[in-house]
C-alpha cells in the first residue's frame, strides 16, 4: 500500500464542480489516484454514480460528503468519509443542511444589486446543476461570465466573503450534528482544510477539542487549500490533538482550482492516514 494515491476531497455538478462524477471519475484515475472519494457539499446524491465510475476506472472508493458547520461564528467544512450512503440518517441531515440555500442566495442577489450589480440570481442559476445547492461559487462564475471579474479569486477578494457585497452570513450545521451525522452512520469525520477559517490560536484550539469530544478522528494535512508550510503546521496539529491525516486536493474545475485530482504531496512521515480507519469502508 506504499504506492497509494489518495485523493480523499473533489466536487462535482452536484454541489459546485464543473465536472460530472464519472468525468472526475475519469481525470482522477488518468492523474494516478487509486483511492477516491467525491465529496460534494452537502450533498451525496452523486455517490453511487462516483462508486460506479471508480470501480469502471480501477480505483477504490470510500463515500464522502463535506459537510457545511456554523463554529464561533465562521463557516468550517467537515469531510465525511466511508459513511452508509444509504443510512436515512445522512439524507436527512444534509436535507436540512441544504435548506435555506435559496433564500440566502436571494439575499445575496439583492445585496450585489445594491451595491449596482443586478441581475446576479438568474445569472448565478445558469451554472448551478443541483437546484437544490446553489453556491457561492454559482455567484462567483457569474461575476467572472459576466465580466465584473476577471477569474473567481477575484471575486472571493471582493465579493461575497465577510465585509464585502454579496455577503449573507448563514446558520449551518451544528459541529456536533455533522460529526455524529458521519459517525452514527459508520463513516469517519475529517475537519477539512483548516488553514482557511483564521480563527485565533483559542478559536482554533476549540475547534479541535470539541471535534474529538464529539467523536472527530481525521485532518486534511496536505489539501489543495493548503501551502506547504501550512501542511506542516497541521501535520504537527494532527500529532499533537492525535487525529489522523487526510490528504485531498478540493478539485472543483480544470479552470479554477489550483491542484487537479491527485497531483498532491503525499503525507508527511509518522502521520496515520485516515483512509486506515476505514479500511473495512473501502469499496
Ligand atoms: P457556500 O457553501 O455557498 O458558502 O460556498 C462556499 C464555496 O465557495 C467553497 O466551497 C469554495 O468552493 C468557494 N469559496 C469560498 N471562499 C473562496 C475563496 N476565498 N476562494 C475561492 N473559492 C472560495
Ligand atoms: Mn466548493
Ligand atoms: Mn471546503
Ligand atoms: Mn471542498
Amino acid at each position: 500500500m506504499t504506492t497509494l494515491n489518495a485523493d480523499l476531497h473533489c466536487h462535482s455538478v452536484m454541489s459546485d464542480g464543473t465536472l460530472t462524477p464519472e468525468a472526475l471519475a475519469v481525470r482522477a484515475a488518468a492523474n494516478g489516484v487509486n483511492l477516491w472519494s467525491l465529496t460534494d457539499h452537502d450533498e451525496i446524491a452523486g455517490q453511487a454514480r462516483a462508486l460506479q465510475a471508480a470501480q469502471a476506472a480501477g480505483m477504490k472508493y470510500l463515500t464522502g460528503t463535506e459537510i457545511s458547520v456554523s463554529f464561533a461564528g465562521k463557516t468550517v467544512h467537515i469531510v465525511g468519509l466511508g459513511f452508509d450512503a444509504h443510512d436515512p440518517r445522512m439524507a436527512q441531515g444534509l436535507l436540512k443542511t441544504r435548506g435555506g440555500r435559496e433564500q440566502r442566495a436571494q439575499e445575496m442577489a439583492d445585496q450585489l444589486a445594491a451595491a449596482g450589480i443586478p441581475g446576479c440570481f438568474e445569472g448565478a442559476l445558469r451554472f448551478v446543476g443541483n437546484p437544490e445547492l446553489i453556491s457561492r461559487t454559482h455567484f462567483a462564475r457569474h461575476l467572472v461570465e459576466s465580466g465584473v471579474c476577471s477569474d473567481t479569486h477575484e471575486v472571493f477578494r471582493n465579493y461575497l466573503t465577510e465585509g464585502k457585497p454579496g455577503f449573507v452570513p448563514h446558520r449551518w450545521a451544528s459541529l456536533r450534528e455533522a460529526v455524529q451525522w458521519i459517525t452514527e452512520c459508520a463513516g469517519v469525520a475529517v475537519i477539512a482544510h483548516p488553514a482557511r477559517y483564521k480563527f485565533t490560536a483559542n478559536e482554533e484550539y476549540a475547534l479541535f477539542s470539541e471535534f474529538k469530544t464529539h467523536g472527530g478522528v481525521g485532518v486534511e494535512v496536505v489539501t489543495g487549500s493548503h501551502t506547504a508550510h501550512e501542511a506542516s503546521v497541521y501535520a504537527q496539529v494532527a500529532q499533537e490533538f492525535g487525529l489522523a491525516a487526510s490528504r485531498g486536493s478540493d478539485f472543483h474545475s480544470p479552470h479554477e482550482s489550483r491542484i487537479d485530482l491527485g497531483l498532491l504531496p503525499e503525507l508527511p512521515k509518522g502521520l496515520k492516514p485516515v483512509w486506515e480507519l476505514v479500511e473495512h469502508r473501502i469499496q
